[in-house]
């Protein structure tokens, strides 16, 4: 997936005036954020829990390279084979030669971030191998043809009647509306698929280092029937995903589950070691993991590194006033919401995605409910730091910044022109005590009236009393 984050601003526009996109996106502030709130309320100990889930992050990522190694040698012993890409395009030719050499054609694909990130999907096609996707929400946005535009549920950004219109074309049966009926037409197109597959492709939760074990979260279970079914499963994650033992592991699995969909713990929860042994009934008979580093090893030891504590939970995005004002696709990339603003400049290269960092209303939402406690805000504001310091917001912005920089180091003059310029506004609102301008800032004002302010500056204010 080509990186577009540049035209956030006119992508984020086009998403405003969406009326299905704002429609879908009502629907998604509801429900992620009550059920999350519900789950939370109900679990005395949720904020232990976050400062546990922050700890086991945080150690993981000060000794990444022993639990790489470790994990690796466990992973081998079980049976699986261990690959390491250090760039996108590394991890699809891995991917690909692996599924030339086993004279593979058609796979089922569970739901892999890290895929998406790496465009495993775009390869697979100009190989002419047949993918279909098995996530309910993916198998969607495969038909349509779309990214995805949430963390955890891809097909978020569409309504019910869209999908009937996307199934109706797909399958060649009659537009249906009822959601079981769609869900069943869903089923029967991904049984087929998951009969024909020779090979499946995963991505991971959680990989563990005491075990070399992979851990697989879904509410569909298709992430086992992926795995599997066919003789060949291929792990497609990220290396930051390890964790030291199943304990911690389980700590962060709580956590996933009521962040991510307010439930206690997902429906299927698949710890998969090594391929089918001689006395398994099941299972794949070759199983590889492509542990992607993509850049994450250089966020390593800088102030980025908490971001690598991310779990992937998405409730910070189901919080963040911008995301749902605009949805994920206007972030143009894999990632999306406050991590993606995060991620995606670290990933990918600010130059290429300026203005996410500054698609916050710094708010502070992200932060209060990341369920590893990851400071999102100062995160992106590292990011705003860099670009101003590499020149890539507009002049007026950094002139306007150097100004306001220079007039904080004068505080005297600072209060006398901030008093001024209240007084000026208070004037410009008139009777109706409304700003239908701002000069010099007229996006402020370009969708609705600002009210003006109403008297002195709280600072003025504060001397007189004294
Ligand atoms: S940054 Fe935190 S809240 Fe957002 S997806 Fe990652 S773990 Fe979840």
């Amino acid at each position: 997936m080509e990186v577009a984050s540049l035209a956030f601003h006119q992508a984020a526009r086009r998403a405003l005036a969406d009326a299905e996109l704002q429609r879908a996106l009502a629907r998604l502030r509801q429900n992620f954020q009550s059920r999350r709130a519900q789950a939370v309320a109900a679990l005395p100990e949720f904020e232990a829990l976050r400062r546990a889930g922050e700890a086991i992050r945080d150690h993981v990522l000060q000794h990444l390279d022993h639990y790489l190694e470790r994990f690796v040698e466990r992973a081998q012993a079980a049976g699986a084979k261990v690959h390491i890409a250090a760039t996108a395009g590394e991890a699809r030719r891995l991917v690909l030669e692996l599924l030339q050499a086993h004279g593979v054609r058609r796979v089922t694909k569970s739901k892999s971030m890290v895929a998406e990130e790496v465009a495993l999907a775009e390869a697979l096609e100009a190989a002419g191998i047949r993918r279909v996707e098995t996530d309910l929400g993916e198998y969607i946005i495969q038909l349509a043809n779309e990214p995805p535009s949430h963390l955890i549920g891809p097909a978020v950004h569409m309504t019910e009647e869209r999908i009937a219109r996307l199934f109706a074309a797909a399958h060649g049966e009659p537009e249906e509306h009822d959601p079981k009926r769609l869900v069943a037409q869903a089923r029967r197109v991904l049984r087929q698929a998951y009969l024909e597959a020779e090979a499946g492709i995963t991505g991971a939760n959680f990989l563990v280092a005491e075990t070399g074990s992979v851990i697989t979260v879904t509410n569909e279970g298709n992430a086992e029937l992926t795995q599997g079914l066919p003789p060949l499963h291929i792990v497609v994650t990220s290396i930051e995903k390890l964790v030291p033992t199943m304990e911690h592991a389980f700590t962060l699995l709580r956590l996933l589950a009521r962040s991510a969909t307010g439930q206690e713990f997902a429906t299927y929860t698949t710890v998969l070691t090594g391929p089918r042994r001689a006395d398994d009934r099941d299972g794949p008979e070759a199983m590889h993991i492509v542990l992607v580093d993509n850049g994450r090893s250089a966020m390593l030891g800088s102030r980025l590194q908490p971001m690598l504590r991310c779990i992937r939970c998405s409730a910070c995005m189901n919080h963040c006033p911008v995301y749902l004002a605009v949805g994920g696709h206007a972030y143009g990339w894999t990632y999306v919401g406050p991590m993606g603003a995060v991620l995606t400049p670290a990933l990918a290269g600010i130059d290429r995605t300026y203005p996410l960092p500054e698609a916050s209303t710094f708010c502070g939402r992200c932060a209060d409910v990341c369920p590893v406690r990851i400071p999102l805000p100062d995160l992106m504001r590292v990011w705003r730091e860099e670009a101003f310091r590499r020149r890539l917001a507009p002049l007026h912005q950094r002139a306007g910044l150097r100004l306001w920089a220079w007039l904080a180091r004068h505080p005297r003059l600072y209060r006398r022109l901030f008093g001024l310029g209240v007084r000026l506004l208070a004037a410009l609102g008139g009777r109706r005590r409304r700003l239908r301008r701002l000069p010099l800032a007229g996006g402020w004002t370009r969708a609705r009236d600002l009210p003006a302010p109403e008297g002195p500056t709280f600072l003025a204010s504060l001397e007189r009393r004294r």
